[in-house]
């Protein structure tokens, strides 16, 4: 093989909307690109480190220079994991994620095919994704789901923790009486307060709850889940491949991410984990551009849910090439992950 070169730069993206979750508000998001060349063949890949996991802008650009031998041999994907590890300690997900994203995204252009059918994924319609509502003003709130509704949207997710998240349920329901309603905690309730509020949700025929409880607090899931007529899903629970079993006992399903998890390789042996202990499967995803989310729409048609908006919420979105119908994405069927930077 001819020489080999690994890249970088840092694009800070702006969400149209500041963005807001009961941990934080933001709208400025720096997300970083890595290029792989070989041969002539680009791969591309998308580092979006969430401080939650331990990352920032500068854990990722100071740990991508140790790496670029990591990808000698694009092809061996068993062996990649193993030589990221000799070469950068515990950690750096979103890094991972992005050289990861770069072999698979290489080795499919390399041979001219999609990177799902390279991943051996059937070509199944991808669930729905859902649209996200974020944490603002209760009018503010109502406008989202009003005009999300009224653009198509058949799944809406609202993210939680509140000191009035009763109103906010009452509120959306009412606004989108038809919409898949979809809710997302982000660990920010007492065991009481999730009890209260698996009721609210009950009543207001939510399709799923997210992350309910802290993200250690198994005892506290497990306990919510044999009372709740709503299925609940870790997402904060999970931060590694190796904690998909442990959660089964606790959740009747996970969120699988790329960035958290290390990347599409990574997601996917999540993703057959999952299944094999009973568990649901989401895809979701971080704000990230078109190429994160083309990337997680690859696995998204073998999961039951797909929260894959990440794109859609960005006013800058350097990569085109996704097909959105409101909430309905197509399968990519370009090269790759099948976009393209603009
Ligand atoms: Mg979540």
């Amino acid at each position: 093989m001819g020489a080999l070169s690994l890249s970088w730069e840092t694009l800070e993206l702006h969400t149209a909307q500041p963005f807001g979750i009961a941990r934080w508000t933001h709208s400025v998001y720096p997300r970083t690109f890595v290029t792989f060349t070989q041969d002539g063949v680009r791969g591309q890949g998308e580092a979006a480190p969430n401080a939650f996991y331990g990352e920032t802008r500068a854990t990722v650009e100071g740990v991508l220079p140790l790496l670029s031998g990591a990808l000698e041999d694009p092809w061996d994907w068993d062996g990649l994991g193993a030589r990221l590890a000799a070469r950068m300690p515990q950690g750096h997900p979103s890094a991972r994620c992005a050289l990861e994203m770069a072999a698979v995204d290489w080795c499919a252009r390399a041979v001219g095919r999609p990177a799902w059918q390279l991943l051996g994924l059937s070509p199944l319609p991808l669930p729905e994704s859902s649209y996200t509502v974020s944490i603002a003003a209760l009018d503010d709130m109502r406008r989202q789901a009003r005009e999300a509704a009224a653009r198509g949207h058949r799944a809406l997710k609202v993210k939680l923790g509140t000191d009035h998240d009763e109103a906010i349920v009452e509120a959306l329901r009412g606004e989108a009486p038809g919409v898949a309603l979809r809710v997302d905690a982000n660990a920010a309730w007492t065991r009481p307060q999730a009890r209260r509020m698996l009721d609210v949700l009950a009543a207001a025929r939510a399709e799923l709850v997210e992350q309910p409880l802290a993200a250690g607090d198994l005892e506290g899931h497990a306990a919510l889940r044999g009372v709740s007529a709503v299925p609940i899903v870790a997402d904060e629970s999970l931060h590694h491949v190796g904690d998909v079993l442990a959660l089964a006992r606790a959740f009747d399903g996970v969120n699988l991410k790329l960035a958290k998890l290390g990347g599409p390789l990574q997601a996917l042996r999540a993703l057959r984990l999952a299944r094999a202990a009973g568990l649901q499967v989401m895809m979701g995803c971080m704000i990230e551009s078109s190429l994160g989310i083309a990337a997680a729409a690859a696995l998204a048609g073998a999961c039951d849910w797909a929260d894959l908006d990440g794109a859609l919420l960005l006013a800058d979105d350097p990569y085109a090439g996704l097909e959105w119908t409101a909430g309905q994405l197509a399968r990519p069927v370009g090269p790759g992950w099948g976009v393209e930077r603009r």
